[in-house]
């Protein structure tokens, strides 16, 4: 493939959402490549763009008009008009210059910005917002200090940790942008790829290495992943946002069933004769430890991911994520936001075909076994990220620590890295449940490492709410949302613990809107925000769903309360909870309790 290649003139792509100003930008733009009569990624490597490695673009079919990612460029809608007229990556020079003029970035540059991990914010914060990547929620003690650094010099004193094992850090100036990004490269960290159309924040087991009861260290999977996607121009070209998880079979729940691609850790405990090839011919696969595959996860559109039927080799994982993210890159949707997740192409296709495509682009077989071969995986322990846990070590253990909706102060981080230099190893697990753990702590250190987290105003103890409270970043950082998620779910928790004597634990996600950053239709009870009219005014309110979960209680959160204002939330909660303690089955989890009932008879135990 020539990438100087000559292409007729762009025609005028589908301008209908742009304003009088983008259009006549965007006219600019497309008058001067036509001018040039050279193809808008001179410069790009051919193989970028190519069946080898990366497929898409479609220049050599080009006959009459310009397409992208095989869509003709009048169908593209304008973020895909954005990225074809100038790569994500190459938008360091507009950074530059928007950080030596202190200017906030219009619509494009806001999303143009994303690809280097800095978020506009306004109107609720006229700032940016930095999203780190932390591939496998691995933290050293130093880079947890340098990033309460930043926070105090940039932004406002708190970092907030969130459900891809990630940091955040908010109310950065516009003047500030570039200082930020190499000061975070300073740590051996980076935030390039983190927002829009590329694969996000790999996760991974939190106690991956450490977990007694894993089958799998995935740590080496979650980073090999993590520097592919940082060295490979093409894969921040994807349709969409991509998620990826690796879950080693540990104790604590790693959420994988609502990635994109959830890799699942399983035991196949005896040679299975007879398997299939994805091209129908049979093989012999050795026990041992594999990944079963799960496809499709996007809780926001009330799906989780599925079990495709692949079982791989954990050396494959890697260059199967990168031969599915290709297929997804080449054929997704690139003219409706709304349908351009890995979903809506397998939707179209099936998995089968979905999987042939994979296939054509890798060098090995993919194998399809049914979960038949392999051994139940290990249960995952609900709340297990918090508390005192004992390692696979000899005298060895973790504490997770509770942070309430992911929020640390500065003086918090800083005092939790010197807590894991003096008597962990120095280093540091985020998890998705939006809480740390420090690990490798001698059983001699313990107390006092506990004593430490205490008087950093923190606390280490399990709690049956507040363990699984998960808020998003709601109305104080969110302009989407319509109520104060963090706010109302830390006030919701103190509520509930003070009254309710729960013998169970049970996970409550708030989320802002249907976007669904917190996942609320995987909580045992999820909210998403609303105004509701209470007296002709609106106020902050919420639907409230019950009844969802990942892991072994995969499955979505059904409707039981629609329109409850803000401050009526803690009382209703306490009334849904209190019911399943008077009529469920002797320790009957919330769960099992809501999903031995039909929608309709949940409506009408939990209504009001
Ligand atoms: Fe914002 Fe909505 Fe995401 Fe919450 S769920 S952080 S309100 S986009």
């Amino acid at each position: 493939m020539n990438a100087t290649l000559t292409k007729p003139p762009p025609a005028m792509p589908n301008t209908a959402g742009f304003n009088p100003v983008q259009k006549e930008y965007l006219s600019g733009i497309l008058a001067g490549l036509a001018a040039r009569q050279t193809a808008p990624f001179v410069g790009l490597s051919g193989g970028l763009y190519t069946s080898e490695p990366g497929g898409g673009a479609n220049l050599a079919e080009e006959k009459d008009e310009p397409s992208f990612h095989g869509t003709p460029v009048s169908e593209l809608c304008r973020q895909e008009v954005w990225k074809y007229t100038e790569h994500g990556l190459d938008g360091w020079e507009r950074l530059v210059a928007h950080a030596k003029e202190g200017k906030m970035p219009d619509d494009e540059h806001t999303f143009r910005f994303r690809f280097f991990g800095l978020f506009n914010v306004s109107p609720v914060q006229q700032s940016l917002m930095l999203r780190c990547r932390i591939p496998a929620g691995e933290l050293t003690a130093v880079q947890l200090r340098g990033l309460a650094e930043m926070t105090d010099q940039f932004a406002d004193g708190t970092s907030a940790i969130t459900t891809r094992s990630n940091i955040q850090l908010r109310q950065i100036q516009p003047r500030d942008a570039l200082d930020v990004l190499m000061r975070l490269s300073s740590l051996g960290l980076t935030s390039r790829g983190s927002g829009v159309d590329n694969v996000r924040n790999i996760t991974a087991s939190p106690t991956a290495g450490i977990d007694p009861q894993e089958l799998l260290d995935t740590r080496p999977f979650a980073h090999a992943l993590h520097h592919l996607i940082l060295n490979s121009r093409d894969l921040f070209d994807l349709p969409r946002k991509f998620n990826v998880s690796f879950e080693g079979g540990g104790i604590i729940d790693t959420v994988a069933d609502t990635n994109d691609i959830g890799f699942m850790a399983v035991s196949v405990p005896a040679e299975c004769q007879g398997v299939k090839l994805q091209d129908g011919s049979a093989v012999t696969v050795p026990r041992g430890v594999y990944f079963r595959v799960e496809l499709a996860g996007i809780t926001g559109h009330r799906q989780l991911a599925s079990d495709c039927g692949l079982l791989v080799r954990p050396e494959d994982s890697v260059a199967l994520t990168a031969a599915m993210l290709r297929v997804f890159s080449e054929h997704g949707d690139r003219t409706d936001r709304k349908k351009a997740r890995l979903k809506y192409l397998i939707d179209k296709w099936g998995t089968e075909k979905f999987l042939a495509e994979t296939q054509a682009k890798l060098a090995f077989p993919l194998v399809i076994a049914g979960v038949e071969h392999c051994a139940p995986r290990p249960a995952a322990v609900k709340h297990a990220h918090l508390g005192l846990r004992v390692q696979r070590q000899p005298e060895m253990n973790w504490l997770g620590v509770v942070v309430p909706v992911g929020l640390l102060t500065s003086a918090q981080m800083r005092a939790i890295a010197t807590l894991a230099e003096r008597h962990g190893s120095g280093t540091l697990r985020l998890t998705p449940w939006q809480n740390l753990i420090i690990p490798d702590v001698p059983d001699a250190e313990v107390t006092a490492l506990q004593k430490g987290i205490e008087a950093a105003g923190l606390h280490w103890r399990s709690s049956q709410v507040m363990g699984g409270l998960v808020a998003c970043t709601g109305s104080r950082g969110c302009k989407y949302a319509a109520a104060d998620t963090k706010g109302d779910a830390i006030r919701t928790g103190q509520w509930l613990e003070e009254r309710l004597q729960l013998d169970q634990p049970v996970n409550i996600h708030f989320t802002g809107c249907p976007h669904s950053c917190a996942q609320h239709y995987v909580g045992d009870l999820g909210l998403q925000a609303v105004k509701v009219d209470r007296d002709g005014v609106s106020v902050d309110g919420y639907h409230i769903v019950a009844g969802g979960g990942t892991g072994t209680e995969s499955g979505i959160a059904r409707p039981v309360r629609n329109g409850v204002a803000a401050a009526e939330v803690p009382q209703v909660l306490e009334e849904i909870l209190r019911k399943w303690q008077q009529v469920r089955l002797p320790n009957e989890s919330f769960c099992a309790f809501t999903r031995r009932h039909t929608t309709e008879e949940l409506l009408n135990l939990f209504a009001s």
